[in-house]
C-alpha cells in the first residue's frame, strides 16, 4: 500500500522533465525562465495534492504523468503571453477607453514602425545638423489643418490643460461657468486640474444658465484668464444658456484676458454632413478667435493618446519653456502616429475611410445590415448550440464624446442552450484572443459596427472552442 512519502519520491525531478524532449523543444519557442517557473509551480501543486489527500485517497492517487508535461507546455505558452495585447471589440463602442481608445489607421503602420526601429530625426535639423524640436514635426500639419498661428503636443488632453493654466494662468483667476466644472473618467475634474495648476477657480453663473454678464461681473485686477470648457460627455438640456465661444472672446479682448477652450474631442470634420449631430470642430475655434485651445489626439480625431495644443504662438513659446513640458513630453512613436494621422485629414474623404474611427462612425446602416446579414449566415451554417438573432440596435460613440448620439446598428443576438449568458460572455473574453462582448435582455449581443472584417472567422473559432463544438461537427 503506497503512503505519502513514496508518492512524494514519483514525483519527477525538474531536472528530469527539462530534459524531456518536448520541454525541449519547448524551449526553443518559449524562455527557459518561463518554462522553470511553470514547472516548479506545477510541481508545487502536485506537492500540495498528495499532502492534502486522506488515507482512503492515497490509493487512488494517480502521479498526472506525463499529461504534467502536456500541461506545462500550456501553462508556458500561456504564461509567455503579452499583457497587453489585442483583443476584438464587439461592444458596438467606438472609441471604448477601456479598449484603448481610438484604433489606429493601418495607413500609419510603416510611420511608426519605421521610427520606432530606426533611429529618426526627432530632435535632429537635418538642413544644419544642429539640435531640433521634437514639436517641429506635428507643428506645420496641425497649424495648416487648424489654421492656428502654433501648437504643442503633450501626453493627454488633461496634461495639456494643466499646462496651459499654469503657464497662463498661475497664482491668478480663471473664470469658468458652473455648468462646465466637467469630471472625466474619475480622475479628470476642472477644478481639480485648476488647483493643481496653481490657478484658482473662479465659477461664475449656474449650472443651466450663463451670461456674458456674469463673466464680466468676476472680472478683476486677478483675472488670468477665460475658460471655456465643452461638455462633451453630457449635455445640460431644457432651460439654458451658455455664452459663445466668440462672445467671450469679445469680452476677452475689451479687458485683455486671454482666452483658452478645452474642446475635449477635438474633431476637424463636421460631422453634420454625415447625418450625424454637430460638433465643434477645432477651425471655427480657431475663427472664433480663443486664444489657447486643447484636444485630445485619441477621441473623435482617431489617433495616438495625445493632448493637442494650439493657438497664439507667444502663449504657445511660454509653454514650451515651462518645465511640465518635458515631465508632459511625448514619445517619438506618438509623434509618428500623430503626424502620420494629420496628414490623412488634407483629404476629408480619405480620412473618412482610413480612419477607424471615422469610418465606423460614418459607415451606412446598409453596408451594417449587409455585414451582420452576412454573418447570422455563417453562425447558422455552423450550428452552434445556441440560438442565435439578427436585430437593429443603437451604437455608441463612448469616450466621452457625443453621449446622446445613438448610431442605428444591426446586432447578433446569442442565447447559448449548454452554458448560461454570463458563462458564455466569459469564456470568450478569456479566449487567447479576448473578444468582448456586452450581455442585453439575457443575451450575448454582437455589434458588428465595430468588428474589423478579418475578425469574423476569429470570432466563429472562438464561439466553436467556447461552445465546445469542434470543426466539422454539426450538433
Ligand atoms: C476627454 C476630456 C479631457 C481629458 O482628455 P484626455 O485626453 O483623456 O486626458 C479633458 N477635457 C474634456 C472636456 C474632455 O472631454
Amino acid at each position: 500500500m503506497p503512503d505519502k512519502k513514496s508518492l512524494f519520491a514519483q514525483i519527477p525531478k525538474i531536472d528530469d522533465i527539462l530534459n524531456e524532449k518536448q520541454i525541449q523543444e519547448l524551449m526553443m519557442a518559449i524562455p527557459r525562465v518561463v518554462v522553470l517557473d511553470v514547472i516548479r509551480k506545477n510541481i508545487e501543486d502536485i506537492r500540495k495534492e498528495i499532502s492534502q489527500l486522506s488515507e482512503v485517497n492515497i490509493d487512488q492517487y494517480q502521479l498526472p504523468y506525463p499529461s504534467l508535461l502536456e500541461k506545462i507546455i500550456h501553462d508556458a505558452y500561456e504564461k509567455n503571453k503579452m499583457s497587453l495585447r489585442k483583443v476584438v471589440n464587439t461592444t458596438g463602442v467606438i472609441l471604448h477607453t477601456n479598449l484603448g481608445r481610438a484604433v489606429l489607421s493601418e495607413e500609419i503602420r510603416e510611420a511608426v514602425w519605421s521610427v520606432a526601429c530606426n533611429y529618426s530625426t526627432l530632435e535632429i535639423d537635418v538642413k544644419t545638423g544642429k539640435r531640433g524640436s521634437r514639436y517641429v514635426h506635428i507643428e506645420e500639419v496641425i497649424t495648416k489643418l487648424t489654421g492656428a498661428e502654433s501648437a504643442l503636443v503633450v501626453n493627454n488632453n488633461a496634461a495639456a490643460v494643466l499646462l496651459v493654466l499654469s503657464t497662463m494662468a498661475k497664482n491668478k483667476e480663471v473664470i469658468v461657468s458652473r455648468g462646465q466644472l466637467v469630471e472625466i473618467g474619475g480622475s479628470f475634474r476642472v477644478p481639480e486640474v485648476m488647483e493643481q495648476s496653481g490657478a484658482f477657480l473662479r465659477e461664475v453663473g449656474s449650472t443651466n444658465k450663463t451670461h456674458l454678464f456674469d463673466y464680466e461681473r468676476a472680472i478683476t485686477e486677478d483675472t488670468g484668464a477665460l475658460l471655456k470648457v465643452h461638455t462633451s460627455n453630457y449635455k445640460i438640456l431644457g432651460f439654458t444658456e451658455e455664452v459663445t465661444l466668440k462672445e467671450l472672446v469679445g469680452l476677452g479682448r475689451k479687458h485683455s484676458i486671454p482666452v483658452i477652450e478645452d474642446i475635449g474631442s477635438g474633431t476637424f470634420i463636421d460631422f453634420s454632413k454625415y447625418g450625424l449631430v454637430k460638433e465643434p470642430t477645432v477651425q471655427e475655434s480657431v475663427d472664433a478667435g480663443a486664444d489657447i485651445i486643447t484636444f485630445s489626439g485619441d477621441k473623435l480625431l482617431g489617433g495616438p493618446q495625445a493632448g493637442i495644443i494650439i493657438g497664439k504662438k507667444k502663449y504657445i513659446d511660454l509653454m514650451k519653456k515651462n518645465p511640465l513640458t518635458r515631465a508632459f513630453r511625448v514619445d517619438k512613436m506618438t509623434l509618428a502616429a500623430l503626424e502620420a494621422t494629420l496628414k490623412i485629414y488634407f483629404d476629408e474623404q480619405e480620412a473618412i475611410r482610413k480612419i477607424p474611427t471615422l469610418d465606423m462612425m460614418t459607415r451606412k446602416i446598409e453596408d451594417i445590415e449587409r455585414k451582420a446579414k452576412d454573418f447570422n449566415k455563417l453562425l447558422m451554417s455552423i450550428e452552434l448550440p445556441c440560438n442565435i438573432s439578427l436585430t437593429q440596435d443603437y451604437s455608441q460613440i463612448g469616450g466621452g464624446s457625443m453621449p446622446l448620439v445613438e448610431l442605428p446598428t444591426w446586432v447578433i443576438g446569442i442565447y447559448p442552450n449548454d452554458i448560461s449568458v454570463n458563462e458564455l460572455e466569459k469564456r470568450l473574453r478569456e479566449y487567447q484572443t479576448p473578444i468582448i462582448t456586452r450581455i442585453q435582455d439575457e443575451q450575448l449581443m454582437l455589434d458588428v459596427r465595430t468588428i474589423k472584417d478579418n475578425e469574423y472567422t476569429l470570432i466563429l473559432d472562438a464561439l466553436r472552442t467556447v461552445m465546445g463544438v469542434k470543426k466539422g461537427e454539426s450538433h
